[in-house]
C-alpha cells in the first residue's frame, strides 16, 4: 500500500509538473499548436493530447482558430485563458487607495479608486477593503498590497511610512480576515520593479535597478532576475541615502537625504525661493526660462550623483526610471542625470549601463502588487 501510495504520489507530481510546463510555455510563447508543445516539452503526442484535453476541460487553456497550413490539416492553436483566475493588486497612496483585478497575463481587467479623508490606519484599511470588494473576481489567487515605506513582507506590517505618518501598522491581517484570501504586503517601488521586470522595461534583464522620482525617491533592485528585498524587506531606500550631512531635515527624521535634492521636494523648495509654486516652475521651464530649466538640470545632477553610488555598488545592466515626475518632466532632468552618472561612475563603469524609461506607468504598481500571486500560480512543482 505504502509503495503504491508513493508511486501514485510520484505520478501525480509528474503530471502536475508536465501540466505546469505546458501552461508556462503557453504563458510565455503561446499560442502554440499541440505539435509545438510536444516538441518543446519532449512529451509524447498522446500524453500531450491527454493533458491538454484536461486543461481545456478545466478552462485554463482554450483552443483558438486554425492557422493556415500549406497542405494537410491546419493545426489548432492552444492558448492560455488569462481570465481563468486573477489576483488583486492594491496601491495605498497619500490620499487614496487604488485596486485592480489583474489576470494571468498581467493585464488589468477592472480598476477602482477609493479616496480616504485622513491617513489613520483604520480609515485607510477600510478604503482598501472597499476598493478590493469592487474589483474582486470569481477565482482570486490572492491580494497584493503596495505601500510606500519600510514594509515587512513576511508579517504584512508597514513598519514605517513617512508619507502616511505610520509606524508599525498591521495591514495584512484585517484584509485576510475580511476576504479569506492570502494577502501579501510589498513596498510600492518594489511592486513597480516586479511589474517592470516581468512585463515592462526590465523584461529579460537579469540585473537592473528601477528608481522612481516623484514626491519621494525610491529604488527597487533586481539581482540575478529576482527582486532583492534585503534581510527584513528594507532594501532600496535610495531616497534616504546621504547627500548632504548639513542639509535640511528629511521626513524620515534624518538630515540631508538624497530625496530632498532629487525629488519634487527639491523643486518645491526652489520654487518657493522664487516665490512661485511647482506648477508655475514647470510652466516656466517648459517655456524655456533659463532659471527654471537650471533648477531641473540641478535636480538631474543631484540624481546623477545618487545613481553613481548605486551603479558603483551594484554594477547593473540597466537603470529603469519611473515615478510621476520622471513620467511628466523626465526630458527636463534625466539627460543631465545620465551625463553625471557616466562622467563620475568608477572606472567608466556606467558606460554600458542602459538608462530606460519605465513602461507601465501608474498601473505598474497594481500589476506588480498582484504579481507574487500570479507567479506562484505558474510555479513548477519541484520533484
Ligand atoms: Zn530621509
Amino acid at each position: 500500500m505504502e509503495i503504491n501510495g508513493a508511486r501514485k504520489g510520484n505520478s501525480d507530481l509528474l503530471r502536475h509538473h508536465n501540466r505546469a510546463l505546458i501552461v508556462n510555455l503557453l504563458r510565455h510563447k503561446g499560442p502554440l499548436s499541440r505539435a509545438d508543445l510536444s516538441r518543446l516539452t519532449g512529451l509524447a503526442p498522446s500524453a500531450l493530447s491527454r493533458l491538454s484535453a484536461d486543461l481545456i476541460a478545466e478552462g485554463l487553456v482554450r483552443e483558438l482558430g486554425k492557422i493556415p497550413a500549406p497542405s494537410g490539416r491546419p493545426p489548432v492553436l492552444l492558448a492560455l485563458n488569462p481570465g481563468y483566475a486573477s489576483a488583486v493588486g492594491v496601491k495605498i497612496e497619500k490620499e487614496r487607495a487604488l485596486a485592480a483585478r489583474v489576470d494571468l497575463l498581467g493585464e488589468v481587467q477592472a480598476e477602482t479608486v477609493v479616496p480616504f479623508g485622513d491617513p489613520s490606519p483604520g480609515a485607510v484599511i477600510s478604503a482598501v477593503e472597499e476598493a478590493i470588494a469592487e474589483v474582486l473576481g470569481e477565482r482570486t489567487l490572492g491580494i497584493g498590497i503596495a505601500v510606500s515605506g519600510f514594509v515587512d513582507s513576511l508579517s504584512g506590517v508597514c513598519l514605517f511610512s513617512p508619507i502616511l505618518g505610520w509606524r508599525e501598522v498591521e495591514i495584512a491581517a484585517s484584509v485576510r480576515r475580511r476576504f479569506g484570501l492570502d494577502v501579501h504586503v510589498e513596498n510600492d517601488v518594489n511592486a513597480l520593479t516586479l511589474a517592470e521586470a516581468r512585463y515592462g522595461a526590465g523584461k529579460g534583464i537579469s540585473d537592473f535597478i528601477c528608481i522612481t522620482v516623484g514626491e519621494g525617491l525610491g529604488a527597487g533592485i533586481v539581482i540575478g532576475g529576482r527582486l532583492y528585498r534585503g534581510a527584513t524587506g528594507g532594501a532600496g531606500e535610495f531616497g534616504h541615502t546621504l547627500f548632504d550631512p548639513q542639509g535640511p531635515r528629511c521626513r524620515c527624521g534624518e538630515r540631508g537625504c538624497l530625496e530632498l535634492f532629487a525629488s519634487d521636494q527639491f523643486l518645491l523648495r526652489e520654487a518657493r525661493a522664487m516665490g512661485i509654486d511647482l506648477e508655475e516652475l514647470v510652466r516656466r521651464a517648459r517655456g524655456g526660462d533659463p532659471d527654471a530649466r537650471g533648477i531641473f538640470a540641478r535636480l538631474g545632477e543631484n540624481l546623477g550623483y545618487g545613481l553613481k553610488d548605486l551603479v558603483n555598488l551594484l554594477n547593473p545592466e540597466a537603470v529603469v526610471i519611473g515615478g510621476e515626475r520622471a513620467i511628466s518632466e523626465g526630458d527636463l532632468f534625466l539627460p543631465r542625470a545620465a551625463e553625471v552618472l557616466r562622467e563620475h561612475a568608477f572606472a567608466g563603469g556606467a558606460d554600458g549601463v542602459r538608462i530606460l524609461r519605465a513602461e507601465l506607468g501608474e498601473e505598474g504598481f497594481l500589476v506588480g502588487a498582484a504579481e507574487v500571486f500570479v507567479e506562484s500560480f505558474f510555479a513548477v512543482p519541484l520533484g
